[in-house]
């Protein structure tokens, strides 16, 4: 599902931030919005059951008449009830009930731990009649509501008395009724009750349900249409000062139950035949074609959409608006609509043109065929997730499909096609055939996020995806993988907020890693043909990861390859962190590798929840490369396996004066380490000649030895050494890795009187590449640009006078003929910020007009960001006040505005006090929503290193012990702090030295 907002490491490299809601540095958005997009929204339906603010009002005759299964509650309970829904903005179905005195609520206590959520599978679906009618037309926004009906064709399995689905927010109106499809007698249904904690509908009969038999299960329904961007929601857009609504779904992982009773689990499929009403300016879209429509009255038209096939439920959408789109069609004749605002549909054009090829492309690679006519996407402007990968009908936020050639920069360009191409992997790896239960996540994500990159090598073979995969996902992840609270790919789950955990960086970023590892390891024809077997053996129906690996495992023995897929895939998938792996020329050439598990602080105590069934031991296909024999072009048949042991010797006759570099290409997820002497080898090659290492292993140098450092296994000193050479650099792996970790130690030397001399001895690594024209030429390709925009964010921010004074040059001139931007998109963020930073209070207000006029969505992130830019104490102040006052910075944007602001040093304390001074008004409008809070705290407080910080925080916490869903993030930045602290005490005076060494520090 929803490819997270990713990092937008070009235009984010002075901030380390994604201009459109990320906040960290890197893939961390795509972590943040993934429990954005699709799970925390779970949690916080749990949690809201949990304290009881959910009442469900379920009866046989109104949408208010007394519910036979409730058992508890009364006319006075639900008056109370009623003002906390109103206060949930469910002041709609409140009204309905007024009228009613026979209305009784149910509510639940929190759900016990464990709870199995599974629904029973004695009846199941395999047809849904549904008719939705969204009514957002009249009356206030906050009562808008849709109602419907439904006819679930159910097959009985196993003989019982009741059938029970999911519902959840949903008021049932009128009769329940369950009919023999032979005889079309309704004389079965009793009663109904409601089990508000599993979401649970069940509805009993008469008679005992006979298996094979078909019986029809028909209701009506009404919910509210709110704002709140799942299940079937409402969205607003602004046009001539006017709002224009738009209602679109967003139904992942389990919010389908929210606009239908439903079976709302991944592997129970079924085929769906829906009408939606809408009116007569309106357009309405299903996942299907719509077959054709019909007049119902009063100004309502009803379509009526082809069936689909058999499909999970979270894979619906449901969209009504005044959208209007571009069309193609792809090489083997499906229907390829591009949807957008009509002011912003000219920027869909680059977005139709990668879907088409790549939905071909994948059709081809996996030789199964899009099974529908038509493929729609659609641009929304509140939209939860990056994207959601519905069949047939993809929903992205604006900022992951719409591109404009002026306004958009490479990296918007980039990222536009990682969306498209990953939503479009999911319609084979999820929709076609997908996970039997949410536990296996991974197969959906992991998937999805692999197959990413070879949508883009199919259409931008010169952007080498599979070089960025080892910054953007492989070291990526490692970080967070490192780590004794990180957990195993497959994870067994039951309760919600088992599910809730595994949405992150581990299932997307690692399973895409340990595929790519894959892939290596099995070979491309293997692994092609291995897939095509588990697809086509599988399609339409649920998998468990064993699937996969007995597929695979069966083709590579069918090519006499005989690889045992299952056994070493477990290894990778049933245990967390990775290996690393030692590697030592000895004395008679041979080379002895030995592995063990890296941590990042081996001194951290594992909280025991996850046990390794392998004793943290690795299938690992090792490859090296020598000096005297470099070979970067490395294929399976250069794989040597090392075992679940502790030692291997592979034999070899290698020189003793020879660099040898393990894990070519950096193909294996796992970090390699070796003997000092060989470091200080490799380091002399990179100074004398670093382009006889392929770029991925020379961002590998980096990353592994600041990391191997950071965990104590290697001395910092060599980490230090591996930058030395970075003003030769010109490849953006290499860079990207780099200032990774010299962004963390920028961040800790921020405030300390080493900051000076680390400014200059980073304006000596750029200032030879950096050219002050590139701020507006536009002639260069897209790697070039990336590292050109890396670059220049340095050189404007380590103070590179040419830097600064081209920024405001253009920015200047921009502000004179605001309509032509004569600053090169890709750096726009770097111009802007350092305009502002060192300008005066009229380059501020221009961007801020900027800002509210701007149509293309990624120009107006990268402004929001620009503006935290300022050196002016007052204007960060006020722009914090901004950032609380939703007529200027949208409600969902104010938190990030302030972690914008505590990310410039001269913000950091201002946002800390801002944030303390309005506490309790934070965590009411943000802590319902729980990720904003906690990304509200981890942010402001991601660089705090001193003893003094910490006391304040540990202060803060007595204060306030009751941080609501900022909790666990203020827990984790103590964490954090510590650790900053410890990371200082250890490195401040061996950089010190480093400095003095290397001449940037006179003592
Ligand atoms: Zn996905």
């Amino acid at each position: 599902m929803g490819k997270a907002e990713s990092f937008d490491f070009t235009d984010m490299a002075k901030y380390n931030s994604d201009a459109e809601l990320t906040l960290g540095n890197n893939k961390k958005g795509c972590f943040i919005s993934i429990f954005v997009g699709i799970v925390i929204l779970f949690l916080v339906v749990c949690l809201v059951i949990g304290v009881g603010l959910l009442v469900y009002f379920a009866g046989k005759d109104n949408a208010c008449s007394e519910n036979p299964g409730a058992s508890n509650g009364n006319a006075a309970g639900l008056a109370d009830k009623c003002k906390d829904l109103i206060t949930n903005g469910e002041s709609s179905i409140c009204d309905l009930c007024k009228k009613s005195s026979t209305v009784i609520p149910v509510t639940t206590p929190a759900p016990p731990m464990l709870l199995d959520v599974r629904l029973p599978r004695s009846v199941l679906p395999e047809l849904y009649t549904v008719e939705l009618q969204p009514n957002m037309y009249e009356g206030p926004p906050d009562r808008f509501t849709f109602n419907g009906t439904v006819r679930i064709r159910v097959k009985c399995h196993e003989t019982t008395s009741n059938i029970t689905l999911h519902i959840n927010k949903l008021n049932l109106t009128g009769e329940i009724r369950v009919t023999a499809a032979s005889s079309s007698i309704s004389i079965q249904y009793t009663r109904h009750e409601i089990d508000t904690t599993r979401q649970f509908l069940i509805v009993y009969t008469s008679v005992p349900l006979q298996p094979d038999q078909e019986y029809d299960l028909d209701m009506s329904f009404i919910g509210p249409l709110k704002d709140d961007l799942h299940g079937l929601y409402r969205s607003t857009y602004t046009r001539n000062n006017k709002p224009v609504f738009t209602v679109a779904s967003f139904l992942a992982p389990s919010f389908a139950r929210n606009i239908l009773p439903c079976f709302d689990e991944p592997a129970i499929k079924a085929k769906f035949d829906v009408t939606l009403w809408r009116r007569e300016n309106m357009t309405s879209l299903f996942n299907t074609i719509r077959l054709h429509s019909q007049e119902r009255g009063n100004g309502w038209i009803a379509d009526h959409f082809n069936t689909t096939p058999p499909v999970s439920t979270y894979l619906l959408a449901f969209i009504v608006s005044d959208f209007i789109y571009k069309e193609d069609v792809t090489a083997n004749g499906i229907t390829y609509r591009a949807w957008a605002r009509p002011e912003a549909v000219n920027q869909t054009e680059y977005a139709l043109s990668v879907g088409t090829k790549v939905l071909t492309y994948f059709e081809n690679y996996f030789g199964i065929p899009f099974p529908l006519p038509k493929q729609d996407m659609i641009a929304l402007p509140d939209f939860a997730a990056g994207a959601m990968e519905n069949w047939g009908l993809i929903t992205y936020r604006e900022t992951a499909m719409l591109y404009d050639e002026h306004e958009s920069s490479e990296s918007n360009k980039q990222r536009v096609a990682e969306v498209i191409s990953h939503e479009l992997a999911h319609q084979w790896f999820g929709n076609l055939v997908t996970p039997s239960w949410w536990d296996d996540l991974w197969l959906n994500e992991g998937f999805a996020s692999f197959v990413e990159y070879m949508g883009i090598e199919h259409v931008h073979p010169e952007w080498k995806p599979f070089d960025q995969i080892v910054v953007e996902d492989i070291q990526d992840v490692f970080n967070f993988d490192g780590l004794v609270t990180s957990h195993p790919v497959y994870v067994p789950v039951s309760h919600p907020d088992q599910i809730n955990e595994i949405f992150d960086r581990i299932s997307y970023g690692k399973g895409a890693s340990i595929i790519h590892m894959m892939r290596f390891f099995l070979g491309e024809e293997t692994f092609k043909n291995g897939l095509k077997r588990y697809l086509n053996n599988l399609a339409y129906k649920a998998a468990f990861h064993d699937d996969l690996w007995y597929a695979l495992g069966n083709q590579s023995a069918v090519e006499n390859k005989n690889l045992n897929v299952k056994e070493i895939m477990d290894t990778w998938t049933l245990q967390m962190n990775y290996p690393v792996v030692k590697v030592t020329v000895m004395a008679d050439g041979n080379v002895r590798i030995t592995q063990k598990r890296y941590l990042r602080d081996y001194g951290s105590t594992d909280p025991g929840k996850y046990v390794s069934p392998f004793n943290y031991k690795w299938e690992i296909p090792f490859t090296f490369t020598t000096k005297s024999n470099p070979k970067f072009n490395v294929t399976d048949a250069d794989i040597h396996w090392m075992h679940k042991t502790d030692q291997e010797i592979i034999a070899s006759n290698i020189p003793q004066s020879d660099w040898i570099i393990g894990n070519v290409m950096q193909y294996g997820y796992y970090r390699v380490t070796y003997s000092n002497e060989n470091w200080n080898r490799l380091i002399e090659q990179m100074n004398q000649d670093h382009t006889v290492l392929y770029p991925t292993n020379r961002a590998q140098i980096i990353n592994d030895a600041w990391n191997l450092a950071k965990s104590g296994d290697l001395d910092m000193v060599i980490a230090l050494k591996t930058v030395n050479y970075l003003d030769k650099e010109k490849e953006f792996v290499a860079w990207q890795a780099a200032l990774r970790e010299l962004g963390y130690v920028d961040s800790m030397l921020e405030r300390t009187s080493l900051y000076g001399p680390f400014s200059k001895f980073m304006r000596n690594k750029v200032s030879g590449i950096f050219n002050p024209s590139s701020l507006s030429s536009s002639n260069m390709t897209h790697l070039e640009s990336f590292v050109n925009t890396l670059i220049a964010a340095e050189a404007c921010k380590y103070g590179i006078q040419s830097c600064v004074n081209e920024a405001s040059r253009l920015f200047n001139l921009w502000k004179q003929t605001p309509k032509q931007n004569p600053i090169r998109s890709s750096v726009r963020l770097t111009v802007y910020c350092t305009a502002i930073k060192h300008g005066t209070i009229e380059e501020w207000d221009f961007a801020y007009k900027m800002y509210q006029e701007a149509n293309v969505a990624s120009e107006k992130s990268r402004l929001m960001v620009a503006l935290s830019c300022s050196n002016e104490v007052w204007v960060l102040s006020r722009y914090l006040q901004y950032s609380l006052i939703s007529s200027e910075i949208r409600r969902q944007d104010s938190t990030s505005v302030i972690v914008y602001i505590s990310e410039n040093a001269i913000g950091r304390g201002l946002a800390w006090d801002f944030v303390r001074a309005h506490w309790n008004k934070l965590l009411e409008e943000q802590g319902s929503v729980l990720y904003r809070f906690a990304r509200l705290v981890s942010g402001i407080l991601n660089k705090f290193n001193t003893r003094y910080e910490l006391k304040e925080l540990e202060t803060f916490l007595k204060e306030n012990p009751n941080m609501g869903s900022g909790t666990r993030a203020f827990q984790q930045a103590i964490e954090k702090t510590k650790s900053n602290i410890n990371w200082m005490d250890k490195n401040y005076d061996i950089v010190k030295q480093w400095l003095v060494d290397q001449g940037f520090l006179n003592v």
